[in-house]
């Protein structure tokens, strides 16, 4: 079952406040983070993302789930899309799944030889889903763990450039058009990971 540790646990302050207070915007910030352990194909967000590859067309793990759950009709129109360059994403609809958008990001094969183009890929990947988001009306978002499993992509590598990618967008131009972003794990070293970063980035007040 689907549970919001993160939320629940060290997001929201314990304090109340009086009704009248504006909160800080770091507070209304956090507000719009989440984190939950869970299988993201049962989601009923506005739009899902994906750990897709170059060719769009499906594969293991994440991407194999959701090609699963949506059925075939998402093939369909992933054939239609001509694959996806690593760092950017492309959206289709979601077809079977509760979800109403598919966001198709495309994270780098981790590279320990040249870590600062897997940073700017991954970040791509983020940047680009939440602009996608923004563009086509969704604004709950939940991602995948891009990168982490079969890509070889550190963990605790991945979770901060995640991490900063959402909260600079956030802090954007377009940041308030998005209600909620949601990590999503099935995996216990990416909660693991998630819960030490994000209170850095998104301190409690
Ligand atoms: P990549 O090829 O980009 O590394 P993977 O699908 O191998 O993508 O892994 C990305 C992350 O997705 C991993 O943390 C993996 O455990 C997780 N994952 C796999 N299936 C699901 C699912 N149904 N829901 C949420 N996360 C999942």
């Amino acid at each position: 079952s689907v549970s919001l540790l993160y939320k629940s646990k060290k997001l929201v302050p314990s304090t109340s406040k009086p009704a009248e207070a504006t909160p800080a915007p770091s507070q209304s910030l956090n507000n719009r983070i989440g984190l939950i352990k869970g299988d993201i194909t049962l989601l009923a967000v506005d739009a899902i993302v994906n750990a897709a590859n170059n060719s769009l067309l499906g594969g293991g793990g994440v991407d194999g789930a959701i090609h699963r759950a949506a059925g075939r009709n998402l093939y369909l129109e992933c054939r239609k899309l001509d694959g996806c360059d690593t760092g950017s994403a492309k959206i289709t609809n979601a077809y079977e799944l509760p979800c109403k958008k598919v966001i198709h990001a495309v994270g780098p094969i981790y590279n320990d030889r040249d870590v600062e183009k897997s940073e700017e890929d991954l970040a791509g990947c983020y940047t680009t889903s939440l602009q996608l988001a923004v563009e086509n009306d969704c604004k709950t978002i939940a991602f995948s763990a891009l990168s982490t499993g079969v890509y070889g992509y550190p963990s605790d590598d991945a979770a901060p450039v995640a991490i900063q990618a959402v909260k600079e967008f956030l802090e954007g131009e377009d940041g308030e058009k998005l209600e909620k972003v949601i990590f999503c794990t099935f995996t216990a070293k990416d909660v693991d990971a998630y819960n030490d970063w994000l209170p850095k980035f998104f301190p409690a007040t």
